[in-house]
């Protein structure tokens, strides 16, 4: 274990202002020599194995502000504190009952061990799990920049079908994030220039040519809450997800689905996919495929159809497309069928 410094503030100021003095800029996500702690199950588990090594860690449960630990549900929108606990949103009555998708996306991740003690902030923000990203030895350009990418080569049964660049193909992990771009959530952020809220699609970022950043926040930005619209769509709403056992691990496809229904005609589709993509992916095509037509075995069809069209699968990743079509089907047609 490298030596770091540890510092716990009260205020969300104070966390700011620390994370703020930086000695060189550094480890992604936050690019800051200084990395936040939530629940640290992401943070710790990388620090362990060499991944991130920050030089000081600035634990953010010291915070006093309440909002951070509440969630609030209004009539248009349920309000997620960014270190309430993965366990307590998941098992929130008034989650579960005004949009299911939420709650089962956060069920259906990690273990219970680990959603008691991971935070929704630290959650949106985990890093992939791509082998050669975690075991130091290997080229990584998400690591080590430039170093070139083990996984194109390698063994990329994990990875991503979707999004990828010739510098990296990992996949981006998390359940709980699909949910939030399929249902077109906002995060609020505070940082040097105050606070903000931003399309929670804007906050991951694409590969491209430089894998080593992959969000859009700055060295000090603390993500303090996320939003989540509520309206017509969101009763009717469920996360499926495909793995290789039914417990404790990662998807290898899923799906996040909203439907605004007219009787059996989309009136407008939410749909985000997992376990195929470098970011949280929103099914763009696949939404506008259903638009207005009558959701039966045909229509899902050709949204899957529409979804994977831009899929490049690599050596021993090729059934993430018929699979991820599939998942998508049998949800979009689980939740048509959902009695609201
Ligand atoms: C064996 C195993 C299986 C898992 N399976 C799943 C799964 O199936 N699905 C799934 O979704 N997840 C899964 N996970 C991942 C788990 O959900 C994450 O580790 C957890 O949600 C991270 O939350 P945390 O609060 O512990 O984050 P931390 O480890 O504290 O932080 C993660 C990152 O976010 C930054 N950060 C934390 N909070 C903030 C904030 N408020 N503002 C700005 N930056 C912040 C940290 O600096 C760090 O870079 C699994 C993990 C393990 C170990
Ligand atoms: S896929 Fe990305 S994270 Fe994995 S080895 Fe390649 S560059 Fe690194």
């Amino acid at each position: 274990m490298r030596p770091f410094s540890y510092e716990r503030p009260a205020s969300v100021a104070a966390a700011v202002a620390a994370a703020a003095q930086r000695a060189r800029p550094r480890t992604p996500p936050t690019q800051s020599d200084a990395q936040f702690i939530g629940g640290g199950t992401n943070l710790a588990d990388y620090m362990k194995l060499g991944v991130a090594q920050p030089e000081r860690l600035v634990d953010l449960n010291g915070l006093d502000d309440p909002g951070l630990r509440r969630i609030r549900v209004d009539d248009d929108r349920i309000v997620f504190g960014s270190l309430v606990r993965m366990s307590d949103a998941a098992d929130h009555a008034e989650v579960r009952r005004r949009c299911p998708l939420v709650a089962e996306s956060l069920v259906l991740a990690a273990s219970g061990q680990i959603r008691n003690m991971a935070t929704l902030g630290g959650n949106v923000l985990q890093r992939t799990r791509c082998e050669y990203f975690r075991e130091t030895s290997w080229a990584c350009n998400k690591r080590q920049p430039g170093s070139g990418c083990a996984a194109m080569d390698g063994f990329n049964r994990q990875h991503a079908v979707l999004g990828g660049s010739d510098q990296c193909i990992a996949t981006y992990h998390g359940d709980f994030a699909q949910a939030l771009i399929a249902l077109d959530a906002r995060v609020v952020v505070e940082g040097q220039q105050g606070a903000r809220t931003m399309a929670f699609a804007e906050l991951h970022r694409l590969p491209g040519d430089t894998p080593n950043i992959e969000t859009a926040l700055g060295p000090a930005d603390i993500i303090v809450a996320i939003e989540v619209p509520l309206g017509p769509w969101s009763a009717r709403s469920r996360y499926l997800k495909i793995r290789d056992r039914e417990s404790y691990a990662f998807a290898l496809a899923s799906a996040a689905i909203a439907l605004d229904m007219n009787g059996d005609t989309v009136r407008h589709a939410r749909i985000a996919l997992g376990g195929v993509a470098t970011v949280p992916w929103k099914a763009k095509a696949a939404e506008e495929a259903l638009q207005g037509k009558v959701l039966d075995k045909s229509a899902a069809h050709a949204a899957a159809e529409a979804a994977f069209a831009d899929a490049r699968p690599h050596e021993h990743n090729a059934f993430k497309i018929p699979l991820g079509k599939s998942t998508l089907v049998r949800a979009l047609l689980e939740t048509r069928d959902m009695k609201v």
